[in-house]
């Protein structure tokens, strides 16, 4: 039997269970081998948390080695820069080249910093690891001025809301926290009364939604909105949405117009057989699917499933993504405001909810380091 190699790019949501699943049943003559940035993966549905102090950051983290070892797979700590599909591999910022049979994409994605000033003067919540990196330097400046300190939180979606509300936990008086957005209300995609809700608690603790004018340029300590006047800062945080990885274009891959990978529904490329890719970075053909992490869980099993048929040379499965998803926001003070389709709630009973679901996936994917 011919031995087939593929290489995961990224340890995103998906992949997180592409592994699990490997290690559960190899796949006779497939090796594997997994590239990501960083040695361990954060959930993001705890990250608000953690910068609540609701979580230590451990506590949101899942070290990648022992999942792919358990799977088997050949692990590379390394940023991936291109793909070169003539020549089938995958090249690493390090100057490493990967040969692949099957590859396949869950780098998520970045931040959308084309709003002039912002790639200058704002801390991008995107990539979240790099975020969480750079909550001391947000530590520093609140502890460095004198007054509460001024943090603007650009974007309405559930990301910047639920970032708006974890600092004016994490700073409470010490800060105060303005979320600015360009529609004319937060949660544009969600019902109503969760934005009523966004809002009632961001104002328990100081802070204040600005909606329906949009930040057009980022200066020096200054936000520019389009019909208002200038807002302050002292610190800004950048939560919009979500950006492709610029080096996506440098590749021979079929892309959407905002140069995300164009998959069908059973998450191959649509451009070449051999490239599969889930979560942020792909565009499923024919599906709206929203960026958010649930949507890369939930592309896992199917991915998992459709590499190892790929690799059989088989047909693939169509994944048939499910019209709702639960959407869990925490608000702080152990409380959080839970989203189903039309129906909105709140309260500690949530956060709970919220918590027994986090802590669970976490633990689906932690394998104890051998001593
Ligand atoms: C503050 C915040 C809170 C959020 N909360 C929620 C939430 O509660 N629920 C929810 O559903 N969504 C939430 N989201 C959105 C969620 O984070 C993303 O949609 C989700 O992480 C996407 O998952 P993914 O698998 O596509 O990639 P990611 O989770 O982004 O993982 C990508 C992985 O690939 C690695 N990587 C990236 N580029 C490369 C490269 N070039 N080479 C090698 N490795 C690479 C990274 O290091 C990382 O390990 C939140 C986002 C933010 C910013």
């Amino acid at each position: 039997m011919t031995t087939r190699h593929l290489v995961l790019v990224g340890g995103g949501h998906a992949h997180l269970e592409v592994l699990r699943r490997f290690a559960e049943r190899p796949e006779p003559g497939l090796r594997l081998t997994l590239i990501a940035r960083e040695p361990r993966t954060l959930y993001s549905g705890m990250v608000p948390g953690v910068i609540a102090r609701d979580y230590e950051l451990e506590e949101a983290t899942i070290p990648l080695a022992p999942l792919a070892r358990a799977a088997g797979a050949r692990f590379l700590v390394d940023e991936v820069c291109g793909l070169d599909l003539a020549a089938s591999t995958v090249r690493c910022v390090s100057g490493k080249t990967v040969a692949f049979d099957l590859v396949s994409l869950d780098t998520g994605g970045v931040a959308d910093l084309s709003v002039p000033g912002a790639a200058e003067h704002a801390i991008p919540a995107r990539p979240i690891a790099g975020f969480v990196a750079r909550i001391g330097e947000l530590d520093e400046i609140v502890r460095s001025v004198n007054e509460p300190a001024l943090i603007s939180v650009v974007g309405g979606g559930a990301a910047g809301c639920e970032l708006a509300l974890a600092l004016s936990m994490r700073y409470r008086r010490s800060a105060q926290i303005s979320l600015h957005c360009g529609t004319p209300r937060l949660l544009p995609d969600f019902p109503r009364a969760a934005a009523r809700k966004v809002e009632r608690c961001l104002g328990w603790r100081l802070g204040r939604a600005y909606t329906g004018d949009p930040v057009v340029t980022v200066e020096e300590q200054i936000l520019q909105r389009g019909y208002c006047q200038s807002a302050f800062f002292d610190a800004v945080v950048w939560a919009t949405g979500v950006a492709a990885p610029p080096w996506l274009r440098s590749t021979a891959l079929a892309l959407d117009e905002r140069g995300f990978v164009r998959v069908d529904r059973s998450l191959r490329s649509v451009s070449d057989p051999r490239v599969f890719a889930a979560g942020d970075v792909a565009a499923i053909e024919g599906a709206s699917v929203p960026k958010a992490g649930v949507w890369a869980v939930r592309a896992g099993p199917v991915l998992a499933e459709n590499l190892r048929l790929a690799a059989r040379g088989q047909a693939l499965r169509s994944w048939r993504p499910q019209r709702r998803a639960l959407v869990l926001i925490n608000a702080g003070w152990k409380q959080a405001i839970g989203i189903w389709g039309p129906f909105v709630f709140e309260g500690e009973w949530v956060w709970r909810w919220k918590d027994s679901i986090d802590r669970r996936f976490v633990a689906r994917y932690r394998i104890a380091e051998p001593a």
